[in-house]
């Protein structure tokens, strides 16, 4: 039986017990049916990834036996995705697929043509959390409180380049403009900022287009909906400037079969 993943808190290290909360414990004992002893993988997002035996308290809790590191915990690359709120299913999977894809905060921006109202961070740092087990990160990406786009941008962070996507046609090809950045750029912290069904407004385009280190990018000659773009964006920047370029990483020889722990 293979071991189960989960994201936790507690520091880890060897010997320690790591608290699993009262979600967890439910999920693991009554869904997952796992008993005294079953195999666990921990991760923080700041330990690395550790092996753990599950040890159940009373008829409700439980807690991780924290034996030994699997993985050290790695540098991930540093990109937001600055998207604007759109309608329930496809937002959780904005939330799912960037995780997977390695995005390191999620920032909904509401604009002028956002329709959506009120989003319900929980969920999407729920589905951030689920994602970021199964793809086997080391981290979750951290969910942000919704913000205006003209507060954001006014707040916007010295050295963090933005990465505007312009269905206007307001500038180059994406893979054209990243491949010709230089070192320093590729290094920097960057920023991808996605529109809402409707589009930026065209005040909202002014304005993207006057912040400092902004890049204004198309994404082919077709329209995509607010959520392909904003996965296919950070596909392309993962690919061109983040840790796509870097073969994937050996994993220890006995790594799988820590994982599958009879
Ligand atoms: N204004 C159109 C509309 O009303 O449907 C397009 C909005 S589009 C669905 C939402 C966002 O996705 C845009 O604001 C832009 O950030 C991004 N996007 C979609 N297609 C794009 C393209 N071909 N080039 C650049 N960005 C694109």
């Amino acid at each position: 039986m293979s071991a189960m993943r989960l994201f936790v808190e507690a520091d880890l290290s060897a010997g320690i017990e790591a608290a699993l909360g009262e979600a967890q414990a439910h999920y693991l004992r009554h869904v997952m049916r796992r008993g005294d002893g079953a195999a666990l993988l921990l991760f923080n997002g700041r330990d690395g990834e550790w092996q753990a035996r599950l040890s159940l308290r009373g008829k409700k809790a439980a807690v991780a036996q924290v034996d030994r590191r699997t993985r050290e915990q790695i540098a991930e690359p540093d990109v937001w995705l600055c998207f604007a709120p759109v309608k329930r299913a496809r937002i959780d999977y904005i939330a799912e697929k960037a995780t997977e894809l390695g995005v390191a905060v999620l920032q909904p921006m509401i604009t002028q043509h956002t329709h959506v109202e009120r989003v319900n961070i929980e969920r999407l740092r729920a589905n951030a959390v689920e994602a970021a087990e199964q793809t086997e990160r080391l981290s979750v990406p951290e969910v942000r409180q919704s913000v205006d786009l003209v507060r954001l941008l006014a707040t916007w962070p010295a050295g963090r380049r933005l990465l505007m996507c312009d269905e206007t046609g307001g500038g180059p090809p994406i893979g054209e403009a990243l491949a010709g950045l230089d070192e320093a750029a590729r290094r920097a912290p960057w920023a991808i900022a996605i529109g809402p069904e409707g589009g930026f407004a065209e005040s909202e385009l002014a304005l993207l287009h006057r912040m400092k280190d902004v890049m204004a990018v198309g994404l082919g000659p077709r329209i995509l909906r607010a959520d392909t773009a904003a996965l296919a964006a950070l596909a392309c920047w993962q690919s061109i400037i983040g840790d796509w370029r870097t073969p994937t990483p050996k994993l220890p020889s006995d790594y799988r079969t820590s994982r599958d722990v009879v």
